[in-house]
C-alpha cells in the first residue's frame, strides 16, 4: 500500500522511514552513521509495537528522542529530512498517537486495533464468508429450508487473520470493522431457534 493510499497518520509515517530505511538506491539510507541507521530501525519497531496494540506511553517520548538524536547525529540532508518527517508527525499527530497507544485506531487502518464483526440482524446465514475465510475464523451454520435450531454467524476473534476476504463476498453487509477498544469479547454463542418454512398445522 503506498503512503497516498494511507489515511492513518501513524501507518502513513511509518510507511515512510521504512521505505527510507530499505530503500537500496540512492536515494534511501546508506548506514554510515549510527544515529540514522539505529534510530530509524527503533522507530519503525516501536510504530509496529504501537500498531500490534502493545503501545505504552513511553514509546512517544521513545519516538521523540530518536527524532532529536537522528536530526543531531544524522551525516547527511537525507537522514536529517526524515528526522523532520518524524518530528513533524510527533508534533502535529500526538493525539493520534495517544489513541494508538489506548488501542484505537480511527481510520481502521492498523489491523490489529479492530475486529471484524457479523451483524445478526443483517446475516442471512448464507455461509459465503465462512467459505472464503482461510484462517477457519468463522463459524455458523448455513440456513437450511425446512430444518430448524441454527447456530448464528460469529467471527472468532483469535483465528482472525484480519484479512479483508469475507467482507469482499457478504452479500448483505452484514460484516463490518470496528474499534476493538468498543467491543467487549463475546461469549459463546448459543445455537438458536431459527424455524424456516413448518408447517403451520
Ligand atoms: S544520516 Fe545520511 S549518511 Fe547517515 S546513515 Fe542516514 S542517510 Fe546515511
Ligand atoms: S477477516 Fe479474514 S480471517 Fe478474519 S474472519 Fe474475515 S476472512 Fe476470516
Ligand atoms: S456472507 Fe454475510 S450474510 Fe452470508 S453468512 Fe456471512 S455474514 Fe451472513
Amino acid at each position: 500500500m503506498s503512503q497516498q493510499e494511507n489515511k492513518c497518520p501513524v501507518m502513513a509515517v511509518k510507511v515512510r522511514l521504512e521505505k527510507f530505511y530499505n530503500d537500496d538506491s540512492k536515494d534511501g539510507m546508506c548506514s554510515k552513521c549510527h544515529p540514522c541507521k539505529l534510530g530509524m530501525y527503533d522507530a519503525i519497531k516501536i510504530f509496529e509495537t504501537i500498531q500490534s496494540g502493545k503501545g505504552a506511553d513511553k514509546h512517544i517520548a521513545q519516538l521523540k528522542r530518536i527524532a532529536v538524536d537522528v536530526k543531531d547525529g544524522g551525516m547527511c540532508k537525507k537522514g536529517k529530512d526524515h528526522a523532520d518527517i518524524l518530528a513533524a508527525f510527533l508534533k502535529d499527530h500526538e493525539a493520534d498517537l495517544a489513541r494508538h497507544i489506548a488501542g484505537v485506531c480511527t481510520s481502521h487502518e492498523c489491523k490489529y486495533l479492530v475486529r471484524y464483526e457479523i451483524n445478526r440482524d443483517l446475516c442471512t446465514m448464507c455461509d459465503k464468508c465462512a467459505a472464503v475465510c482461510k484462517d477457519f475464523a468463522i463459524e455458523g451454520q448455513k440456513l437450511v429450508q425446512g430444518k430448524t435450531g441454527f447456530t448464528p454467524f460469529r467471527i472468532r476473534q483469535k483465528r482472525c487473520t484480519h484479512c479483508g476476504e469475507c467482507i469482499k463476498v457478504c452479500p448483505e453487509n452484514a460484516i463490518s470493522i470496528n474499534e476493538v477498544i468498543t467491543v467487549a469479547d463475546a461469549e459463546p454463542e448459543k445455537p438458536v431457534r431459527h424455524v424456516v418454512g413448518t408447517c403451520p398445522v
